[in-house]
């Protein structure tokens, strides 16, 4: 048995046969043809592209009817590859000036690009980047070698491991037979946690080679709460494992089922609502699923991810309708404006330099409010969306009562546009701000005249009050939703908002922590935005407090010193009120 540690992207427990993808198996020798035939070469290499070009818009129109155009989309940026004259042209050039044959020119210009993405890996784009070319690379050799390529057909439910997962490989798996995926390499925006997220399924990516330590058949398990792969697991592990999903199985489809239909409500009849956080039109049915009432925190730079160019104002359109239409007239859509920049797909907008420190650099708001045209793009997408729900608009990253205020000018000259162009739109759409920022904290009350709601950011509240990234391992232990120092901003807004009259949200990931809920209402939050899959847990916390209990709560947390001592102290509390909860 060996036990290998890799990044939980999709939690879940898997166990099953394995299906091993090797990615990389087609290997050219060194292939040379005599300098006047290299023209005749690059013609069967263009001829290549061509088809390369129609077979993979026909995959992505498959892709899109099988699995919906989340899942398509990803196939976008792949083809957009075959569309680059430089890299054709590249490849060209090496036909002509080595006398390669086309085969080899293909295989050695692709490889030079993934030794150049290899030594690049710290970029959060390389690893997709990485799969889109090896996948480029295999599917013009196939077509220059006169094979094609067999689906890879599924008849039983298998564990996917592959050193990593790539758009066509995605084309060709029927998703519903794949149990859970595990790859040697990516990281939290690979296509395989993309893909795991989309489809709920346990997913592991990052654990570094193991491809070689295990055959196809072979049974393996996936642990995606803890991050692990384990090949070839004893009986007893197995046991173990087979225990731990049963049991997560029940519990998850009775949460879903009993959750689905209750409100969330303390025992003394307090009502806290509960919103969803989602990051693709696809993930709004899920979140009904689960209970959600709405949507709190609709992230839209996803739009961004496998791009090849900005998404249209057309695109923005199509994204927020879907997630309207699906949620109906009355239940609340919060959509966040563009948070590119930071560690989010700022490659994709090419907009930002490269920065020293990008969380506090060119991020969120701040780059649209310097590129009006990309912002304007989004605001005007939102408002022609208005009409098919309650949208709600969001800015993010707010730091100063100023850049509040440009945002706000800025969404009435889009509205003035609307108007002037006869297109309707919803005029009194909410409009709120993240508070995520100490700064913004601080001036809750000066923020509150100039909004409908707030909605708390704790993810990057806890990094900017702590001065520790969000992203740093070495780190980690400074990093808590449970200091006082956060405890205390959080309060303040609450009291800013509450004076008022403004609504206030909490939509960082605190806020799907079950041992944070009782601490949230007893400070007075009544709004609670989580990841769907959290909701069924949270609102089964909620039915089990009453509110003096949660104020005493609150006011106990508030008097100590320490984040250690407050997360013990909820610790505590939520194993007395709900004995069987995870955290
Ligand atoms: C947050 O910062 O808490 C938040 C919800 O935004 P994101 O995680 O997208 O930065
Ligand atoms: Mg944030």
């Amino acid at each position: 048995m060996h036990v290998r540690r890799g990044i939980a992207v999709c939690p879940g427990i898997a166990i099953g046969p394995a299906l091993v993808m090797d990615t990389e198996g087609v290997r050219i020798p060194i292939q040379t043809v005599p300098a006047d035939q290299s023209a005749a070469e690059a013609a069967r290499l263009r001829t290549a592209v061509i088809e390369a070009i129609r077979a993979a818009a026909e995959r992505q129109r498959e892709l899109t009817r099988k699995h919906g155009r989340v899942i398509g989309d990803i196939f976008e940026a792949k083809a957009g590859l075959y569309d680059d004259g430089k890299l054709i042209g590249g490849i060209e050039d090496l036909i002509r000036a080595k006398s390669y044959s086309a085969e080899y020119a293909v295989s050695r210009y692709v490889r030079d690009i993934l030794k150049r993405l290899d030594s690049a890996s710290h970029l959060p784009q390389a690893a997709r980047l990485r799969g889109d070319y090896v996948d480029f690379e295999k599917d013009l050799l196939h077509l220059l070698l006169g094979g094609r390529r067999e689906p890879l057909a599924l008849d039983e439910p298998v564990i996917v491991l592959a050193n990593d997962i790539t758009p066509s490989e995605t084309a060709e798996l029927d998703l519903n037979l794949v149990f859970a995926l595990a790859t040697e390499s990516g990281g939290a925006t690979s296509h395989t946690a993309i893909l795991a997220g989309a489809r709920e399924i346990p997913a592991v990516v990052g654990v570094g080679r193991f491809l070689t330590d295990v055959s196809g058949g072979d049974r393996v398990i996936v642990d995606g709460n803890n991050g692990l792969v384990i090949l070839d697991p004893d009986d007893a592990t197995v046991e173990r494992y087979e225990k731990a999903r049963r049991l997560e199985r029940s519990k998850s489809g009775e949460h879903r089922i009993q959750s689905r239909n209750v409100p969330g409500v303390t025992r003394d009849g307090v009502r806290v609502t509960m919103l969803g956080n989602i990051e693709f039109p696809a993930e709004a049915r899920p979140c009904l699923d689960r209970g959600a009432e709405g949507v709190g925190l609709y992230r839209t730079e996803f739009l961004y991810i496998h791009k090849a160019h900005d998404p249209t104002e057309e695109e923005h359109y199509e994204a927020y309708k879907a997630v309207l239409t699906e949620m109906g007239p009355d239940r609340p859509v919060v959509i966040r404006t563009l948070d590119l920049g930071g560690d989010k797909f700022t490659h994709s907008t090419g907009l930002a330099t490269q920065e020293k420190n990008p969380f506090l650099g060119l991020r969120s708001v701040r780059l649209c409010l310097r590129n009006l045209p990309l912002f304007k793009t989004q605001l005007r997408a939102i408002l022609r969306a208005s009409v098919h729900g309650d949208v709600r608009i969001m800015f993010p990253m707010i730091s100063t009562v100023m850049e509040l205020r440009q945002c706000k000018g800025i969404l009435r000259e889009v509205q003035e546009d609307l108007e002037e162009a006869r297109i309707p739109f919803k005029p009194d759409v909410q409009v709120g701000t993240m508070i995520e920022v100490p700064s913004a904290a601080i001036l809750a009350d000066v923020f509150a005249k100039l909004v409908n709601f707030f909605s708390i950011g704790t993810n990057d509240l806890v990094q900017y009050t702590l001065a520790a990234d969000r992203n740093n391992e070495a780190v980690a232990d400074l990093y808590s939703a449970a200091d006082p120092a956060v405890l205390r901003l959080i309060d303040r807004v609450v009291k800013a908002a509450a004076a008022a009259g403004v609504g206030v949200n909490v939509c960082g990931e605190m806020s799907g922590e079950l041992m944070f809920a009782p601490l949230l209402i007893g400070l007075g939050v009544r709004q609670l935005s989580a990841t769907p899959r959290k909701i069924p847990d949270i609102k089964r916390v909620v039915r089990a407090v009453t509110l003096p209990d949660c104020q005493k709560l609150a006011a106990e947390c508030m008097r100590l010193d320490t984040a250690s001592e407050i997360t013990r102290y909820l610790r505590d509390h939520l194993r007395r009120v709900l004995p069987d909860a995870d955290d």
